[in-house]
């Protein structure tokens, strides 16, 4: 089934529409001139290697720079157990492909990404879904969603957790829940797939340390350049448990042969010599100052009943409508009234999230978001009075 993001981008895309749909990152904020210059460097003094096939495992020095990267989340790893993958997306489908049979059960929270929703459908597996608060996935609700399906005598293959920022929600699962939830899942003896496109991106202090780095064998991590660099270049990866890495280099010739080499080459070269801890920095300020824009807005115009969540980093913004309005039924009116979001119900398997929407705030300037929440408050103050 198409998702419902895809069909509502054709929608979205008429300039007199303020989009808080699209999760796009603001790509335009790198120093796109000097990346020009070292991509051209790179094919004029190095084509031979950058247009040459590689192997599927992908450039071995982009991975030694990748194991610095997560470093910066409390990781310890090798080279070695790193994947390139054809951004985050594909190392999901190459870790779904490998453990899911049809009718196993893979745990994502509820709300989960929409992106992982579509390649765990694709596998046939079944979705069960663990809900989540202002914390992050709810430990006492895995316990209880393990208990059941193992009474009920299911596989379940992994736990998917976006522990930073979560897309679609905005939030961050806590310290403590991350201790937590790695103890309920070795006692049922599950997988963790940690998919961390948005954890370099915290607005305030130091990044969390990443659930990887307490378990080294139960973690599967995905990471992407997407957000930290840029999506276009399309460079993630998984760092798995050595058994895994094998698997997934497999799975990974067998899907493309070998990741783009210009892409490799660009990202090493970029990190090796471009300040990107600063460009990271200076994205974390352009997001910050954007979700400023979007929370004061919301803070001064949404009606009375409307809920939505605080996030401390990333894209996402997940409002809650009153009891009784429906997101997706009123889509395409506050399409007519030219301001954009994505109903909730894209990011569940099980019907749910009518109330719910996401708002993004990565990709318009504050003054456009500002109207575009003007916009969509009074939408749903027209509703409330329907
Ligand atoms: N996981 C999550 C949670 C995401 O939000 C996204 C992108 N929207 C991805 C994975 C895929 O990212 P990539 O561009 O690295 O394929």
């Amino acid at each position: 089934m198409p998702s419902e993001i895809r069909a509502l981008f054709a929608m979205v895309a008429r300039p007199e529409v303020v989009s808080l749909a699209g999760g796009a990152p603001y790509v335009s904020a790198l120093p796109l001139d000097v990346v020009g210059d070292m991509i051209g460097d790179l094919v004029a003094n190095r084509g031979a290697e950058a247009l040459q096939y590689g192997s599927a495992q992908g450039d071995v020095v982009l991975r030694e720079r990748i194991c610095d990267v997560m470093a910066l989340e409390g990781i310890t790893a090798s080279a070695d157990d790193v994947v390139v993958t054809v951004g985050a997306q594909q190392a999901l489908d190459l870790v779904t492909k490998i453990f899911v049979d049809p009718g196993d059960v893979v745990l994502a929270e509820a709300p989960s990404y929409v992106g992982a929703l579509g390649t765990f459908a694709s596998y046939q597996a079944d979705v069960v879904h663990v809900p989540l608060d202002e914390g992050g996935l709810i430990p006492a609700a895995l316990r209880e969603t393990l208990d059941r399906l193992t009474r009920e005598g299911r596989r379940v293959k992994f736990l998917y957790t976006v522990p930073n920022f979560q897309n679609p929600s905005g939030v961050t699962l806590t310290t403590a829940r991350r201790a937590q939830i790695l103890e309920i899942c070795a006692a049922y003896d599950v997988l963790v797939i940690e998919d961390n496109p948005y954890g370099l991106l915290g607005f305030d202090g130091e990044p969390t340390r990443a659930m990887r780095a307490d378990d080294s064998e139960r973690v599967i991590y995905l990471g992407s350049f997407s957000k930290t660099i840029a999506s276009g270049l399309r460079v993630g990866w998984a760092l798995a448990p050595h058994a895994v890495r094998a698997k997934l280099v497999l799975a990974a010739e067998s899907a493309v042969l070998c990741h783009p080499a210009l892409s490799q080459v660009a990202v090493r070269e970029y990190l090796t010599t471009q300040p990107w801890r600063e460009q990271i920095k200076s994205f974390r300020e352009l997001y910050r100052s954007r979700r400023d824009a979007m929370l004061d807005a919301l803070d001064a115009l949404m009606p009375d009943g409307c809920t939505w969540t605080r996030p401390g980093g990333g894209f996402f913004v997940w409002l809650t409508l009153p009891e009784g309005l429906d997101a997706k039924a009123m889509a395409p009116r506050a399409i007519a009234e030219r301001v954009a979001y994505v109903p909730g119900t894209g990011f569940y398997a099980d019907g749910g999230g009518r109330r719910n929407m996401r708002l993004s705030y990565c990709f318009p300037e504050p003054d456009r978001i500002r109207e575009g929440v003007r916009r969509l408050a009074g939408v749903i103050e027209s509703e409330i009075r329907m």
